[in-house]
């Protein structure tokens, strides 16, 4: 009954906003000056050249996905920073949401998904990437993606904030490991697509107002200068930009600075989500405990035992993650606790073994075993909803360059994702950028690939010698406890001027490698996250300020766009 009403209300909001496009409202950045427009001196004379007519830089399940969009008549280029198989896309655990069950109707996900969104979401956009799930999952499993199935059936899971079973999961909780081992093997089968990996791409190239390409550099060489005809950003997210994160190591935010030094509109930078429940064991990676498990019934207890999302709302443990998160902290506070536990001791053990083997295996090399002992588990950056802001082509505001997945603001989203609509992002919007990037080579065939000149005017310091893990840390740290889960004005006023502090000397200096250039990327997205979060005063979202806890429709129903 309460979960009726809440539901009709949050619909009546939705219906009532929905007539109105989504306004944006431009941010002045004062310390733009302080980013130069690239990181490494360029000097076309004195460095090597690559020419391809798309190149796509990131190759996560977005990246693959818009490869397989290029015509076969042009070259394509991917870059990875890593290798091939270490992206975001691998760790994704739950599944991807798709109307499945004949139950299921496609306007109950687009309205779930607009729920979740709390009035940000472009309702074209979601309507767009809901109805066109089935064929990318079905398109999956023809490339060789083995969903787990009973009798012949696509298993369906059910995650927080869905109102139907939709969630199609694979080796039980591994679906990212699985997905991208089928898209990588189908990828490698394309002969005019060429992979280069541990290739950090470092800026953007950028003639005349259109972009031509990256600069890029293979284990940490020379910086080389690739020219294409097309672009496409799939650099994924930006978790490591957080101590605390479900995000591997090659999460920093590079594609989202990037973008940014080229001058591309940044949107709703303030939107990071957190993921409710990562593991907090001493010692062990962060890693995430999926939402799946709530959805078999897991309960939420704090160190007293008590099961307390009942406190916090009427949706107990399938609430949506900002909600969790929130109640998460505020019971490790209450009750003065590191962390709080995730418990299935009520359910068949057996089951419980079998659907979540990764889990499994990882809590028991700690000594847990998770169909018995109670899981310690706190909230950690998970998953970033900001980024380049592209239109419903997957076109970003600089000519020539297009983007998906995680680096993108789509649309989708708004002020909280839906669990398990990214991976189905990446791949509806990996094709519609690939299949756009590759009909506009076509139409510019005659457009000469050619090394341009690029001016590069910035004044390079190098200074003292300066330690870039201990900054690192400390940005991470601060980010954690000032544009956490729980923000407010004095924090957020703190944090952008430490950050601003460190910008003034780490992003002035020739830093030749990296850990040097993840640093500077770092620097960049964090002050435009806690710039952002500190404008906007209200709460929304994962975006929760203790000072403004309300939302404010009237004042903030908007974007935030920042532009260099
Ligand atoms: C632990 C975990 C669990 C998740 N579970 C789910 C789930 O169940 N369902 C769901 O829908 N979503 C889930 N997500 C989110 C989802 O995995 C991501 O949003 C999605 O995979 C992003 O895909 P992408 O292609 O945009 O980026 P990624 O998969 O992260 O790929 C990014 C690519 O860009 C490359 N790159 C980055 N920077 C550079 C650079 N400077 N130079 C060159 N290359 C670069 C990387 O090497 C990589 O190849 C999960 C995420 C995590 C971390």
């Amino acid at each position: 009954m309460a979960i009726g009403f809440l539901r009709s209300l949050n619909l009546m909001t939705t219906l009532e906003t929905l007539m109105t496009a989504v306004p944006s409202l431009a941010l002045t950045q004062p310390w733009s000056h302080m980013t130069p427009r690239y990181l490494v001196p360029i000097e076309p004379k004195r460095c090597g050249h690559f020419f391809t007519d798309v190149l796509i830089i990131g190759g996560g399940l977005a990246g693959l996905r818009a490869a397989h969009e290029v015509d076969p008549s042009l070259r394509t280029l991917i870059l990875t920073k890593d290798k091939l198989e270490e992206s975001n896309s691998t760790y994704a655990q739950g599944g991807i949401a798709s109307v499945w069950d004949p139950e299921d109707r496609f306007d109950n996900h687009v309205q779930d998904t607009l729920v979740a969104g709390v009035d940000l979401c472009d309702s074209n956009v979601v309507d767009l990437v809901v109805r066109e799930a089935p064929d990318r999952v079905a398109e999956l499993i023809r490339w060789g993606t083995r969903f787990d199935q009973q009798d012949g059936q696509l298993v369906l899971g059910r995650e927080g904030g869905h109102s139907h079973q939709r969630i199609i999961h694979a080796l039980g909780d591994a679906t990212g490991k699985e997905i991208m081992r089928a898209m990588i093997a189908h990828t490698r089968e394309r002969l005019h697509t060429e992979i280069c990996e541990e290739t950090f791409t470092i800026d953007l190239l950028t003639h005349e107002g259109r972009c031509r390409g990256a600069v890029a550099s293979y284990r940490n060489g020379k910086p080389y200068l690739i020219w294409a005809k097309e672009t496409i950003l799939c650099t994924g997210g930006c978790g490591q930009v957080f101590r605390e994160s479900t995000n591997p190591l090659v999460a920093t935010g590079d594609g989202h600075a990037i973008a940014f030094r080229a001058g591309v509109a940044m949107r709703d930078m303030e939107f990071m989500q957190f993921h409710p429940t990562v593991l907090y064991i001493a010692g062990s990676s962060r890693t995430l405990i999926t939402e799946a498990v709530r959805g078999e019934g897991a309960y939420l207890i704090d160190a007293t035992g008590h099961r307390f999302m009942g406190d916090y709302d009427p949706r107990l443990e399938l609430a949506p993650r900002d909600v969790v998160s929130k109640a998460i902290v505020n019971q490790m506070e209450k009750t003065q606790s590191p962390c709080v536990y995730l418990t299935m001791k009520h359910l068949d053990s057996v089951h419980v073994r079998d659907r979540f083997p990764g889990i499994a295996r990882v809590c028991a090399g700690f000594g847990l075993d998770i169909a018995t002992d109670s899981i310690p588990v706190r909230p950690g950056a998970h998953y970033m909803i900001g980024g380049c802001e592209v239109d419903g082509n997957a076109r970003t505001s600089l000519p020539g360059l297009w983007a998906a997945g995680e680096v993108t603001s789509s649309g989708l989203h708004g002020a909280n994702r839906l669990a398990s609509n990214s991976l189905l992002e990446g791949l509806v919007y990996g094709a519609i950028a690939g299949r756009n990037a590759s009909r506009s080579a076509l139409d510019n065939l005659n457009l000469e690939l050619r090394v341009l000149p690029i001016s590069n005017q910035a004044k390079r310091q190098s200074v003292q010698p300066i330690d870039l893990a201990d900054i690192r840390n400390a940005v991470r740290a601060l980010m954690w406890r000032n544009v956490g889960v729980q923000r407010r004005e004095e924090r957020l006023t703190e944090a952008v001027h430490a950050i601003q502090q460190y910008c003034s000397y780490v992003l002035a200096q020739d830093l030749s490698g990296v850990d040097g250039w993840e640093l500077q990327n770092i620097l960049t997205v964090s002050l435009q996250m806690a710039i952002a979060a500190l404008a906007r005063t209200e709460s929304r979202g994962v975006h929760f300020r203790t000072d403004f806890p309300s939302t404010d429709n009237v004042n903030w129903r908007k974007h935030l766009e920042i532009v260099r």
